[in-house]
C-alpha cells in the first residue's frame, strides 16, 4: 500500500481488527515504497520517515489545526509505554497505524486514532548495556520500509520487524560488543538500504555509519570517521586524507570518537547522503593528538554517495575539538533564495553555538552566525570556512570556563523548517561549563574517558546561568526573528505546521503551541512530566492529529539533579500523548512516589566519605545525578529504602537489580569500593535531612 492511497484504509483498518482479535497474522499491503519515501513530505496524511521527509523538515501540511482554533485542542488519548526513563522517539504514522519506540529499544504499534496497543515488542536488551550509555537508554524512533519496520538497539543490533505483528525478519549486529558502543538513532532506509550509526565516545569508540541491504540485512558498506591504527592498512581513500590531521598520540586506543549517534538526510536529486558526526574521544585533543590538528572528520558534516559510501564532501564544523562539539545534531535541507540566488542548503545548528547554512551540493559554507552566546570562537571565517578558535579556550585555565558547555547550545532535539514563514524553529539552551584536565589520564576500559576531572565536571555541571529557549531563525536573514524563553535548560523537539503553528513540549512538563510567524503562546496543556521528544502531526478518517512522546531524561536530565516537580511527583510514568480538537481525554493521575528519609546511623570517616566520592563520580554519576541528587528518573539514592545500602555489594557487584536497569559493575570494582560508596551515599543521605 502506497501512501496517499488512502481510499484503501477502510479495509486496511478491518483486516487489522480481525488480525489483532483473532491473534493470527495475516499478509497486508507492505508499507513506503522508495517512490513514497522519495515523496514523503507530500503526504498529508502519513509520518513516514523520521524527519518527516528525507529533508528532514518536520513540516506538516496539515492545516485543520491552525492558530485560530489551536486553543481548542485537547487530548485524544494517552498511551502508556510502562517506562520510567527518557522519552526520545519521533513516531511514524502509517495508514491509521503509529510506530514509537520507548526506553530499551521496546518498539509499539498502536492505533493512531484510538490510542490502542496492536503489538509491541521487546527486544530485551541486557540491562548492563544501561553503563555504556551517556546519557540515558533512550531511542529516536524506527525506519519504515515495504513492509517492515527498522530499529536500532541500545546494544548495538539492527533488527527488521514485520510491519504488521512485530516479529523478527532478521537482526544483525552493529558493534563490536567488547567496545561500548550504543544505539540510540533512528534509522534511515536510502535506496533499499538501511542506513545506521552509533555512539560510545565518551567511553572510547571509534566512529562510523553501516548500510546494510533492507531485504536481507547484509551489510553494504561501512565508512569510518576517524583514522584508526596507523601501523594498520586504511579503509578508504578519505581516511587517507585525513590521517595527517591527527598528530601524536594514540587515539586509536581510546578510539577517537566521530561517532554518528543521530542526524542523517537525503537528497535524492543530488544523490548524496548527509552524516553528523560526534565529538572526539578522549575529549581532549591534547591527549588524544597532542601535535594538534583538525582531526578530521569529528565534529563534521559528510556528503556521502548513499550506494557506496564513498566520501564526496565534508565540513567540519568545529576543527581539533575539545568540547564535545558533535555535530550530529538535526540536519534541514531547504531551497533558499540567498543573495538573489536559488540554493539548496542545509541547515544545522550544532553543539558549538553556530547556525551554518552550508551549499548541499558542494559543502560551501554560506554563512554561521552565533545562535546564543558563545566564547570559544570570536566568529566562523566565511572566505577560509574555518572558526577564529580563542587560543585559551583550549584549556588555559584551571578550570576553563567555555559557552557552550559540552551539552550544547542545541543538542538531539530536533528543530523544524516552515517555508510558509521561512524560519526554523530551534530548541537551543545555555548551558556552560568549566573544563578541568585530568593531567593523570589512564585509559579506563568500561568507564568514562573524558580526559577530566570528572568529580570536578560532575559536581560544577549545570552551575551557572541556565537558559533554554524556542529560537525562530531566519536562515536567509542570518538572525533571530523572534524566541519564547523556558524556566529550564532541556526542551522538546519542535513541529511546525501550515496551520501557522509551532508545537513543543518542554522542561515544565507542558505541552505548548506557538503561532509560527511571531511565537505568541497560543495553547498550553499538561503533559504529567518532562518532555524532550519532537512531536508530529498525522490524520487518521480526516481528522488531524499532534502526538508527542513525555518522558524526562537524556543526557542533562541525568546530570542536572533539577527534575520538573511532576517528574518527581509521578515517577517520570512515559506515554505517548495525542491530541485532536475537541479532545476530553484525561492524563491519568500520578501515583505518588515513596521516598525514605528516615535517618541511619553510621560510622563515617571522611577518608571513606572522600574515596566514595570519587567512586560515585567515576562509576555511578551519570545516572544518579552529580554529589547523589537525583535527576528524576532513575532513583535518588539518598532517599533508598535503608535495606538498599546493606545490599550494595549484591546490587552493584551482582547485578541484583539488573531487571530494573541497574548493571553490574563486578567486572571493574571490588567490595573495598563498595564499601566506601555506601559510606558516601549515607553522609549525602544525612546530608539532605539536615537540609529539610
Ligand atoms: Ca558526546
Amino acid at each position: 500500500m502506497r501512501a496517499g492511497q488512502r481510499t484503501s484504509y477502510g479495509v486496511h483498518s478491518s483486516i487489522l481488527l480481525l488480525t489483532v482479535s483473532m491473534g493470527i497474522a495475516l499478509a497486508c499491503a507492505p508499507g513506503p515504497d522508495d517512490a513514497a519515501l522519495r515523496d514523503a513530505a507530500g503526504s498529508t496524511d502519513d509520518w513516514l520517515s523520521h524527519g518527516r521527509g528525507y529533508a528532514e523538515q518536520r513540516f506538516s501540511p496539515l492545516a485543520e489545526i491552525h492558530d485560530g482554533n489551536v486553543q481548542s485542542l485537547g487530548l485524544a488519548w494517552s498511551f502508556a509505554t510502562d517506562t520510567t526513563r527518557g522519552l526520545e522517539a519521533t513516531p511514524l504514522v502509517h495508514d491509521g497505524i503509529l510506530y514509537t519506540t520507548g526506553a530499551w529499544s521496546v518498539v509499539f504499534a498502536i492505533d493512531a486514532g484510538s490510542g490502542r496497543e496492536l503489538w509491541r515488542f521487546d527486544p530485551q536488551v541486557p540491562r548492563e548495556t544501561g553503563a555504556k550509555a551517556c546519557c540515558d537508554v533512550v531511542n529516536r524512533g524506527v525506519a519504515l520500509y515495504r513492509g517492515r519496520i527498522y530499529v536500532g538497539t541500545l546494544d548495538g543490533r539492527l533488527l527488521a520487524l514485520d510491519e504488521m505483528t512485530g516479529e523478527p525478519v532478521w537482526e544483525v549486529l552493529t558493534v563490536d560488543p567488547t567496545r561500548p558502543y550504543t544505539i540510540t538513532g533512528a534509522p534511515r532506509v536510502v535506496k533499499g538500504k538501511v542506513v545506521i550509526g552509533n555512539g560510545g565516545a565518551e567511553f572510547g569508540v571509534r566512529g562510523y555509519v553501516s548500510a546494510y541491504d533492507a531485504a536481507t540485512g547484509e551489510l553494504a558498506w561501512r565508512f569510518y570517521t576517524v583514522p584508526g591504527d596507523p601501523a594498520l592498512p586504511v579503509e578508504s581513500p578519505a581516511l587517507e586524507r585525513a590521517l595527517p590531521t591527527w598528530k601524536g598520540g594514540e587515539w586509536w586506543k581510546v578510539g577517537g570518537g566521530g561517532t554518528v549517534w543521530d542526524s542523517l538526510a537525503y537528497d535524492p536529486e543530488l544523490d548524496l547522503l548527509y552524516v553528523g558526526t560526534g565529538n572526539g574521544s578522549p575529549w581532549t585533543r591534547e591527549i588524544r593528538s597532542p601535535g594538534g590538528g583538525d582531526n578530521l572528520y569529528l565534529s563534521s558534516i559528510l556528503a556521502l554517495r548513499p550506494d557506496t559510501g564513498e566520501l564526496v564532501w565534508h565540513y567540519q564544523t568545529t576543527p581539533g575539538d575539545s568540547w564535545d562539539y558533535t555535530a550530529t545534531q538535526h540536519m534541514i535541507l531547504a531551497d533558499l533564495v540567498i543573495e538573489g540566488r536559488e540554493r539548496k542548503v542545509l541547515m544545522q545548528a550544532p553543539k558549538n553555538g553556530f547556525f551554518y547554512v552550508l551549499d548541499r551540493a558542494t559543502g560551501e559554507l554560506l554563512s554561521a552566525d552565533a545562535y546564543v552566546p558563545v566564547n570559544w570562537a570570536e566568529r566562523v571565517d566565511l572566505v577560509t570556512g574555518r572558526p577564529l578558535i580563542d587560543p585559551r579556550a583550549r584549556y588555559a585555565f584551571d578550570p576553563t570556563d567555555v559557552m557552550p558547555g559540552p551539552t550544547g547550545a542545541h543538542s538531539w532535539h530536533p528543530m523544524s523548517y516552515n517555508p510558509d514563514t521561512g524560519l526554523v524553529y530551534l530548541p537551543a539552551q545555555q548551558i556552560p561549563f568549566s573544563f578541568r584536565r585530568d593531567p593523570a589520564f589512564v585509559y579506563r576500559p568500561g568507564g568514562w574517558n573524558l580526559g577530566l576531572d570528572m568529580v570536578w565536571s560532575a559536581t560544577s555541571f549545570g552551575k551557572g546561568t541556565l537558559a533554554g529557549v524556542l529560537i525562530a531563525w531566519d536562515p536567509v536573514a542570518r538572525s533571530e526573528r523572534w524566541r519564547v524563553p523556558h524556566r529550564r535548560p532541556w526542551n522538546g523537539g519542535t513541529l511546525t505546521t501550515a496551520g501557522n503553528l509551532v508545537f513543543q513540549g518542554n522542561g515544565e512538563a507542558r505541552f505548548e503551541a506557538y503561532r509560527a510567524t511571531d511565537g505568541e503562546r497560543l495553547f498550553s496543556a499538561p503533559a504529567g512530566t518532562g518532555v524532550i521528544a519532537p512531536p508530529v502531526s498525522y490524520r487518521v478518517d480526516g481528522e488531524q492529529y499532534v502526538s508527542v512522546m513525555a518522558g524526562w531524561g537524556g543526557g542533562f536530565a541525568l546530570a542536572s539533579a533539577d527534575p520538573p516537580e511532576e517528574t518527581l511527583a509521578g515517577g517520570n510514568a512515559g506515554r505517548l500523548l495525542t491530541f485532536k480538537l475537541g479532545g476530553d481525554a484525561r492524563l491519568p493521575q500520578p501515583q505518588r512516589v515513596a521516598r525514605s528519609l528516615e535517618p541511619i546511623v553510621a560510622d563515617l570517616p571522611a577518608a571513606e566519605v572522600a574515596a566514595g566520592m570519587r567512586v560515585f563520580h567515576e562509576w555511578c554519576v551519570a545516572c544518579h545525578g552529580p554529589a547523589a541528587i537525583g535527576g528524576g528518573t532513575i532513583p535518588d539514592l539518598r532517599t533508598a529504602a535503608p535495606a538498599v545500602y546493606d545490599a550494595l555489594p549484591k546490587i552493584v557487584l551482582e547485578g541484583a537489580l539488573r531487571s530494573k536497569g541497574m548493571p553490574g559493575f563486578g567486572e571493574w570494582l571490588d567490595v573495598n569500593d563498595v564499601a566506601v560508596l555506601r559510606a558516601y551515599l549515607l553522609s549525602r543521605r544525612a546530608e539532605l535531612a539536615t537540609e529539610q
